[in-house]
């Protein structure tokens, strides 16, 4: 699988503080290799980094960099999710497997640009609801939900049980 790549925009640290951070943290579960946010946001980095530090993988999170920015110089493709955009069921056989893809999703309004720079504007659903919502319908469509009980080889490590809780920390 190609790496996927996050673009939050209009990112506001103060309002936007637990959406942006279930933003990285839901796109980190469900797959994905990093996340571009547009406003800088320390705070919002060192939470996020927090947590791969305890639970693995290699997500990386950059704050302050533009979604023109970050697309200049990217090789893949540029999934925008958006209500208006063309249904997920048609648009994901249309999307590559061999690349890398951007998924940019937005807080308010979105600028028109972005629809035009995007190769998909892509749907889940033509109802408006949630950046959260759109971002884990889509990776979990797009990566088959193999991403969801991946190794990440974290000090901290979630076993599934079907009662209580089991955490193996490795650290100890
Ligand atoms: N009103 C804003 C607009 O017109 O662009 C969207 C606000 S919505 C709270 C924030 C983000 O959630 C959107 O930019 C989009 O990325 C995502 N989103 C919300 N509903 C969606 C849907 N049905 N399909 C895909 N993405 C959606």
């Amino acid at each position: 699988m190609s790496d996927i790549w996050i673009m939050r925009i209009g990112h506001r640290p103060e309002r936007d503080k637990r959406v942006t951070t279930h933003v990285a943290l839901s796109s980190r579960a469900l797959g994905a290799k990093g996340i571009y946010v547009d406003t800088p946001d320390p705070v919002l980095e060192e939470n996020i980094r927090s947590v791969v530090d305890r639970f693995g993988g290699d997500y990386t999170i950059k704050t302050g960099v533009t979604w023109k920015e970050a697309m200049r110089g990217f090789k893949g493709k540029v999934v925008h999710l958006t209500m208006y955009g063309e249904r997920v069921d048609v648009a994901l056989p249309k999307i590559p497997r061999d690349e890398d893809i951007m998924i940019i999703v937005g807080a308010e309004k979105v600028p028109i640009e972005v629809y035009q720079a995007a190769d998909f504007n892509v749907s889940v659903g033509n109802q408006p609801h949630s950046e959260i919502a759109a971002l884990a319908i889509f990776l979990d469509r797009f990566t088959e939900g193999q991403a969801l009980y991946a190794d990440r080889g974290g000090k901290l490590t979630v076993v599934p049980n079907e009662r209580g809780k089991t955490v193996v920390d490795l650290s100890k």
